[in-house]
C-alpha cells in the first residue's frame, strides 16, 4: 500500500510491475529483467527468506529503494519448485518482445502460474506418485469433488454427502493443492490439519469460479461438445461445478490448451471398499505411520514394476481395492496366466523396464516444452511395444485380451522418429543437429553447405589462381569485410575487370566477386537457416506426434496395467503367496497367513503363519487377549491386508485362502499420530470407535486393538464390553471383528454372546521368563505377563519385584467375579445400548448423541448473519439440521 499511495513518483517499470502484481497478489511474481528474474517488495523478502539469497535493493522513483532480490534465468525452475513445494504460487512475467526492438519500456506477459499442484517440474517429483491438485465445492450440503493431475493428463470427479467422505476421498488421492469455495472453508472442515499434518496448500477462489453455468460452459468447449451427457456427468451438477472450477483454474494458471486432458472419469465412491483416513494410515497401505515413508508398507512389498506409470497405477490399485467379484477375479487370471510360464513373465518385465514415463513425456509434449532427446527417449519406449504386445498376444484371460486390444504398438510414431531425429540428438533446440540426414532435402543442402563451404572456397581459390594467372592469389575472411580476394600488389595489373575493389591495403589489395558474394551468403546464412529450420522440423514432428494423444494415453494405460500385474505376479511367485478364492457369503477363511511386510523384515521363515476364521454366525468376532509383545496387532493387520490384497486382485501370503469381499475394512489401533492434533488419546480412540460403530455394516471387517484403553480400568471394560454386544448384535451390526484385549473379563462373552470366540497368542513359561510362540490359539489368555515383558524391556529388578508384590495384592478377582455373573445372564441381542447405528452423518463426530436443542439455539445465537452469503446461510442452516 505504501508503494500503491505514491504511485505518481514510481519509476514506469515500477508501475507496470505493480499492475501485473495487483492481479496476481495471492503469488511471487518473478518478473524477467534481461538474464535474471526478480522479486520485489514483499515478495521479495520472503522469497529470499525461503530460497535463501541475498536480499538487495532497486531505486524504483521513491527515496527508498524497493527491496529486491532475483535469480538467475537457466536455474529457475529449482528456484520455483522450492517455493512452490513450500506452498507458495509463482507467476512467471516473461518479456515478449525482443528488448533490442522495443520501442520504450519491452512488453511482458504473465506465462505460467506455477502451484503446488500443477507444478511441471517432474525431475523434482517422485516419479511413482501422481501429483494432483484438487478442486471441492461445496454447495446444499453435498460436496463436489474433481482431482487432476497436470503432468498426466488425469482427471476425475465424484460427488459426496459427508464431510468424512470428502477427508477420506482426499486421504485417497493425497493432492499437494485444494482448490475450494469459500462454504467448504466453513463447513467444519479441519483446514489447518489438511495444512499442518498433510501439507496440502488450500486456496480458496472466487464464487464465480464455482458458477454452474461457466463450469459447464468450460467442461464442453474443452471437451467440444455441446452435452454433458457425453461425458457422462449430465446428472451431477456439483461434479460438472468441481470439474469445471478446476479445469477454469488450470487454464488461468497453466496458459496452455490443456489438450492432454483428454477424458473426465466420473467415479462413484462405492464402487471401491471404502476405507477410511486412520485405517489407510494404521495399515500402512503406501507408507508408514511413523516415518512417512515407502519403505515398509504394503506397496514396498507389492511394488516390482518396471516402469513409473506402473508404479503410480499400483499406488492407486491399493488405495483403491474393488468390491465387484467379476473384476478381482479378472485381476487374479491375469496373475495367474502371467506365472504360467515365468520366462514368459521376466521376458516381459524385460521389455518393460526400457520404457520412460510416456504420460508425463506425453504431457510435456502437450506443453511444446519436449526436446529432442525426450523424443529419443519416447522412440526407445514405443520400440519395446511391439514385443510386449507379441508376448501377450496368446494370453486368454478376459482382461489381458483387453489390454491386448488397447496397446497400440505406435509403430507410425516409432517410424516417424527414427527417420526424423538424430539418434543422440542435443536438448536445446534452437542450435541445431537435431535433424536426421535423408529426412528434409533442404536441411541436407544447408547442413552441406555449412560442412562444405570451405572445400568450394579452396576450390575457387583453386580455378581463379589459374584463369587470372596470380600465382599468390588467396581467398580470405575477416569479421568486418567477410570472404575477399587478396592480390599483393606485384599482381594488380593482372586482376580481372569482374573483380571489385573492397579494401586497399599498403601491399595487397583485396577483392570480391558476384560468385564470392553468393558463396558468402550460402556459407554464412547456411547456418542460421539449418537451426532455424531444424527448429521448424522438430516442432512439427512433435505436434505430429501429438495428435495421435489418444492412442498413446490408451496404450500408455495399457503398459501401466501390464507392468502392475506383472509386478503382482513376480511378487506373488518370489513370496510364495497363493490365489485366493473370493466369496460373497461372508467367510473369512485364511490358513497359514502371514503379514506381507513384517515377513519381510525379517529373516526368511521366521515368520509364525496363523490361521484367521470368521463368517456371519458363529464366529463374527474374536476376542484376542495375550501379552504386550505376543503378536496381536501384527496378527490383526496381517488379516485386514490379506483380505485388502484379496480385493486388490492380488495373491496373498498363505498357504490358503477364501476372502469374502468387503465393503469396508476399519481400524482403532493404537494411537495413532493424531495426538499432534491436540485431542486427548482418549477422545481420538473414542471418536474413531463411534465413527466405526455408525458406518460399519455388516459386511464390514472390524479391527479393534485395546479398545477402551485410555480410561480407568472400569470405565474402560466397560466400554469394551458394550461395544462387543452391540458389534455382535445381528440386529445392530453383526460385523466381522478381530478384537484384541487386556480385559481377559471379555472372554466371558464367549459361549453366553453369540458368535463370540475366544483366542489367544500362546506364549511359553521359562522360569520367570516367558517365550514368545507367536501362535494363535483358541482360549483365552490366563496371564497378562505384563512383568515379564516389562523385564524384557529392561525395567530394573526392584521396580519389577514390587510390582509384584502388588499385583498380588491388587488381585482382580472382584471384577472378575462380577463379569462372570453379568455375563452369565446375558440374553442374546437384549442390550441397552442405544441404536446409533443411523444413516445420518455427525458433523462434528461424537461418541453418543450429545447435542441438544440449547446448542442449537446457543449456535444460532452466535453465528454473525451481517457476514455470510446466502449460499453459506444455506449450508448453515443444512449443518444444524443435520445435528438434530
Ligand atoms: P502385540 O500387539 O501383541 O503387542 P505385536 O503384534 O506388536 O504384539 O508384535 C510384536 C513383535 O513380534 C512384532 O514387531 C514382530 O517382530 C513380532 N511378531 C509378531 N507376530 C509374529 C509372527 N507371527 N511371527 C514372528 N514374529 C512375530
Amino acid at each position: 500500500d505504501v508503494w500503491d499511495n505514491h504511485l505518481d513518483s514510481l519509476t514506469p517499470m515500477m508501475k507496470m510491475y505493480l499492475e501485473t502484481k495487483k492481479q496476481h497478489d495471492d503469488c511471487i511474481i518473478f518478473y524477467r529483467l534481461g538474464d535474471f528474474y526478480e522479486m520485489f517488495f514483499d515478495d521479495a523478502t520472503t522469497a529470499s527468506k525461503e530460497m535463501e539469497i541475498t536480499l538487495t535493493g532497486k531505486s524504483c522513483g521513491l527515496e527508498e529503494r524497493a527491496p529486491m532480490c532475483g535469480v538467475p534465468y537457466h536455474a529457475v525452475d529449482s528456484y520455483i519448485n522450492r517455493l512452490v513445494t513450500k506452498g507458495y504460487k509463482v507467476c512467471i512475467v516473461e518479456q515478449t518482445e525482443d528488448p533490442a526492438q522495443a520501442k520504450g519500456l519491452v512488453k511482458r506477459e504473465v506465462v505460467r502460474i506455477v502451484t503446488p499442484g500443477t507444478n511441471l517440474n517432474t525431475a523434482a517429483m517422485d516419479e511413482g506418485k501422481n501429483n494432483y491438485i484438487m478442486s471441492i465445492a461445496y454447495i446444499g450440503g453435498k460436496f463436489g469433488i474433481s482431482i487432476a493431475d497436470v503432468t498426466t493428463g488425469d482427471y476425475y470427479v465424484t460427488e459426496v454427502t459427508t464431510e468424512r467422505n470428502v477427508v477420506d476421498e482426499i486421504n485417497k488421492f493425497m493432492p499437494s493443492e485444494i482448490i475450494c469455495n469459500h462454504s467448504f472453508l466453513m463447513s467444519g472442515m479441519d483446514i489447518d490439519d489438511l495444512k499442518d499434518r498433510l501439507s496440502i496448500s488450500v486456496f480458496e477462489l472466487e464464487e464465480w469460479y464455482f458458477d454452474e453455468e461457466i463450469c459447464s460452459d468450460v467442461l464442453k468447449e474443452h471437451f467440444g461438445m455441446v452435452d454433458l451427457a457425453g461425458l457422462g456427468i449430465s446428472n451431477m451438477s456439483l461434479g460438472i461445478i468441481a470439474s469445471g472450477s478446476l479445469l477454469k483454474y488450470l487454464y488461468e494458471t497453466q496458459k496452455n490448451s490443456l489438450s492432454h486432458m483428454t477424458k473426465l472419469i466420473p467415479y462413484s465412491t462405492s464402487t471401491f471398499m471404502i476405507l477410511d483416513t486412520s485405517t489407510r494410515r494404521n495399515l500402512e497401505l503406501c507408507e508408514t505411520l511413523r516415518e512417512k515413508q515407502k519403505k515398509g508398507s504394503l506397496l514396498w512389498v507389492l511394488d516390482k514394476t518396471k516402469t513409473a506409470m506402473g508404479a503410480r497405477t499400483l499406488r492407486n490399485y491399493i488405495e483403491q481395492p474393488l468390491i465387484s467379484k467379476e473384476e478381482i477375479i479378472n485381476r487374479q487370471k491375469v496373475i495367474e496366466e502371467l506365472n504360467k510360464s515365468m520366462i514368459t513373465r521376466d521376458e516381459l518385465r524385460e521389455y518393460l523396464a526400457p520404457i520412460y514415463d510416456l504420460e508425463r513425456l506425453l504431457s510435456k509434449i502437450s506443453y511444446r516444452s519436449a526436446n529432442p532427446r525426450d523424443l529419443i527417449a519416447f522412440k526407445t519406449s514405443l520400440s519395446m511395444l511391439p514385443h510386449i504386445k507379441n508376448i501377450i498376444m496368446d494370453f486368454k484371460s478376459p482382461l489381458f485380451k483387453d489390454i491386448y486390444n488397447r496397446l497400440d504398438v505406435l509403430e507410425d510414431i516409432t517410424t516417424l522418429i527414427s527417420e526424423s531425429i538424430m539418434d543422440d540428438p542435443p536438448i536445446n533446440i534452437k542450435e541445431g543437429g537435431i535433424i536426421r540426414t535423408g529426412y528434409n532435402e533442404e536441411i541436407d543442402r544447408l547442413r552441406n553447405a555449412k560442412t562444405e563451404g570451405k572445400t568450394w572456397l579452396a576450390e575457387m581459390e583453386a580455378s581463379e589462381k589459374e584463369s587470372t594467372g596470380i600465382k599468390n592469389l588467396k581467398i580470405k575472411y575477416n569479421k568486418v569485410f567477410g570472404y575477399y580476394i587478396e592480390v599483393s600488389n606485384s599482381f594488380k595489373d593482372q586482376v580481372p575487370d569482374y573483380y571489385v575493389r573492397k579494401q586497399t591495403l599498403t601491399n595487397a589489395e583485396r577483392y570480391t566477386t558476384d560468385k564470392l558474394k553468393e558463396l558468402e551468403d550460402v556459407i554464412m546464412g547456411a547456418e542460421d537457416k539449418l537451426f532455424s529450420l531444424e527448429y521448424n522440423i522438430f516442432t512439427a514432428i512433435r505436434d505430429e506426434i501429438f495428435n495421435q494423444i489418444n492412442r498413446i494415453q490408451q496404450t500408455a494405460k495399457a503398459v501401466a496395467q501390464i507392468d502392475v500385474f506383472a509386478s503382482l505376479a513376480f511378487v506373488a511367485d518370489r513370496n510364495h503367496y497363493v490365489k485366493p478364492k473370493i466369496n460373497e457369503k461372508g467367510v473369512i477363511d485364511i490358513k497359514d497367513g502371514r503379514h506381507p511386510v513384517v515377513e519381510k523384515m525379517m529373516p526368511d521363515n521366521t515368520f509364525i503363519a496363523n490361521n484367521t476364521f470368521l463368517d456371519m454366525n458363529n464366529n463374527r468376532l474374536a476376542i484376542i487377549t495375550g501379552p504386550n509383545m505376543a503378536g496381536k496387532s501384527t496378527y490383526m493387520r496381517q488379516t485386514a491386508l490379506i483380505v485388502l490384497m484379496a480385493q486388490i486382485g492380488s495373491f496373498v501370503p498363505a498357504k490358503y485362502a477364501n476372502i469374502s469381499i468387503c465393503d469396508k475394512i476399519f481400524t482403532r489401533v493404537g494411537a495413532s499420530d493424531d495426538l499432534a492434533s491436540g485431542q486427548s488419546t482418549f477422545m481420538v480412540e473414542m471418536t474413531e470407535v463411534a465413527n466405526i460403530l455408525r458406518n460399519a455394516t455388516a459386511n464390514s471387517l472390524l479391527i479393534l486393538d485395546e479398545i477402551g484403553r485410555g480410561t480407568s480400568t472400569f470405565d474402560g471394560l466397560s466400554i469394551a464390553w458394550a461395544v462387543v454386544e452391540h458389534i455382535c448384535d445381528k440386529k445392530l451390526l453383526g460385523a466381522k471383528t478381530l478384537f484384541a484385549t487386556h480385559y481377559h473379563e471379555l472372554t466371558e462373552l464367549e459361549g453366553t454372546l453369540p458368535g463370540v470366540n475366544n483366542y489367544c497368542i500362546s506364549v511359553k513359561e521359562q522360569g520367570d521368563d516367558i517365550v514368545f510362540l507367536r501362535k494363535i490359539v483358541a482360549g483365552g489368555a490366563d496371564k497378562s505377563y505384563g512383568i515379564q515383558v516389562a523385564k524384557l524391556a529392561g525395567v530394573p529388578e526392584s521396580v519389577l519385584n514390587r510390582a509384584k508384590e502388588l499385583v498380588n495384592e491388587l488381585s482382580n478377582a472382584d471384577i472378575t467375579v462380577k463379569a462372570k455373573e453379568i455375563a452369565a445372564n446375558l440374553q442374546p441381542g437384549n442390550n441397552v445400548l442405544p441404536t446409533i447405528n443411523d444413516d445420518l452423518e455427525a458433523h462434528q463426530m461424537t461418541l453418543f448423541d450429545t447435542v441438544r436443542e440449547d446448542d442449537i439455539i446457543k449456535e444460532l445465537q452466535e453465528i454473525d448473519l451481517g457476514t455470510m452469503t446466502p449460499i453459506d446461510g444455506l449450508n448453515y442452516l443444512y449443518k444444524l439440521q443435520n445435528q438434530l
